[in-house]
């Protein structure tokens, strides 16, 4: 990609109207536009990214056995109706039809699962199963704060499974578990943890939330040297003292980025969900259910990860892996050496952008930060004279030292592809 071609609008100075550092960084670099209030336009650069993100969840969701499926984002009340969630969860989004029908908008997917699951499930040898989907949700809210944290439409991954016992949910809840501290690690995110949490509307017995601790963050958390950690919901708030050993607790804030439940029987058992079990007797699956923020996460790395002058993804998420800068837009041996170099790279499937435009090396500079490719590539005239190619680092899980500041013009693919697998932890 030429950067005069990327259909993004990055802004110079101060912006206006954002309430926390990510969303500031979100808006000046061009990752989205607010089309609504609560809704937002994820630019080229911005679904790069949540595209990443995506492809994280599919790989860790496939290594514990999810199936993806894609599930309708409008939907008959109907199916509402038979867990009676269509009249007492207070932010679903409603509508009539032209033939006078109910429907609704999904703001989460258990009915429509578990309408699923009952069309395939009949004997016990098909359990377990997880099932999985990313997919846009609308929550109706009546107040949105601001900011990328808490939209009314986002994108979300939700995992559904079943089971015939509870320890085989057990079992799987765990598996679950360290699958969310895998992806979110790969994600680029840092300082996150799994907190006790209430179950809200969603029924069932007991709940963790994944939160990432930043002064940014809309949740209260209290967390204890002794190990327990819950949210406010949890923890008896007027003598936050730990239920556990009885020392005072710590005050923390967070980002929700993901939720583990285990929903027990109640959809199951509300939408007459059953299978057959090895003795012949009619018998109803036990669920659990896993979300994850997909578009939140993006948010969540701009409050942790970025700095004045823009994002710091990491290999993984980054929009481009390496940007290209001619530096003096003048010289054709550097304007040609910027583009050979360019078009080697596309050639060898990596994604690249560059910039051979002429403009003061300020402002490419700063495109660059707000584009935050992890290896930037500098040609100059002065590099030239001596074969080499500056190279700079922009990443948020790697120590860049001990990393050459600079390749040879004639190595330069081969030493781009080793530092690519060297950022990607390989
Ligand atoms: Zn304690």
């Amino acid at each position: 990609m030429k950067i005069e071609n990327l259909c993004v609008k990055r802004l110079i100075g101060d912006v206006s109207g954002a309430t926390t550092r990510g969303h500031k960084i979100a808006i000046k670099g061009g990752y989205v536009y607010q089309t609504f209030q609560g809704g937002y336009t994820l630019t080229p650069l911005g679904w790069s990214v949540v595209r990443k993100i995506e492809n994280i969840i599919r790989d860790e969701m496939n290594a514990i056995d999810g199936q993806e499926l894609l599930l309708p984002v409008v939907c008959s009340a109907d199916l509402w109706r038979e867990t009676g969630r269509y009249d007492s969860m207070d932010n679903i989004a409603k509508f009539k039809g032209r033939s006078g029908a109910d429907y609704v908008i999904c703001p989460t997917h258990e009915e429509v699962i578990t309408d699923y699951a009952r069309s395939v499930l009949t004997s016990y040898r098909q359990l377990p199963f997880m099932l999985y989907q990313i997919q846009t949700k609308f929550r109706d809210e009546l107040r949105v704060r601001a900011g990328l944290l808490r939209t009314r439409e986002f994108i979300m991954k939700d995992a559904y499974s079943f089971h015939e016992t509870q320890e085989d949910l057990d079992k799987y809840y765990k598996r679950c578990f360290d699958a969310y501290y895998k992806l979110f690690k790969r994600c680029g995110l840092k300082n996150f943890v799994d907190v006790l949490a209430s179950s809200g509307d969603m029924g069932g017995k007991y709940t963790h939330e994944f939160q990432l601790i930043t002064d940014m963050g809309e949740d209260t958390l209290y967390l204890c040297d002794c190990g327990f950690r819950a949210n406010k919901e949890v923890v008896d708030v007027d003598n936050a003292v730990c239920p556990k050993c009885g020392k005072v607790l710590n005050r923390v804030r967070g980002i929700e980025i993901g939720q583990v439940f285990q929903l027990g029987k109640f959809y199951a058992d509300s939408m007459h969900l059953t299978y057959t079990d090895a003795n012949g007797d009619e018998k109803t699956p036990i669920m659990g259910c896993y979300g994850i923020g997909v578009t939140r996460i993006m948010a969540a790395i701009l409050e942790e990860s970025s700095d004045d002058k823009g994002p710091v993804w990491n290999m993984e998420t980054a929009p481009f892996a390496v940007h290209v800068i001619g530096l003096n837009g003048k010289d054709t041996r550097v304007l040609e050496l910027a583009q050979n170099i360019y078009d080697d790279l596309i050639a060898n499937g990596i994604e690249t952008v560059l910039d051979n435009r002429d403009v003061h090396a300020g402002e490419k500079f700063a495109d660059a930060d707000l584009i935050s490719a992890p290896i930037r590539l500098i040609v100059s005239e002065k590099n030239l004279d001596k074969n080499v190619i500056e190279v700079k680092y922009r990443v948020n899980d790697f120590d860049t030292e001990k990393l050459p500041s600079c390749f040879d013009i004639k190595n330069c693919i081969l030493d781009v592809k080793s530092t690519i697998e060297k950022l990607l932890h390989k």
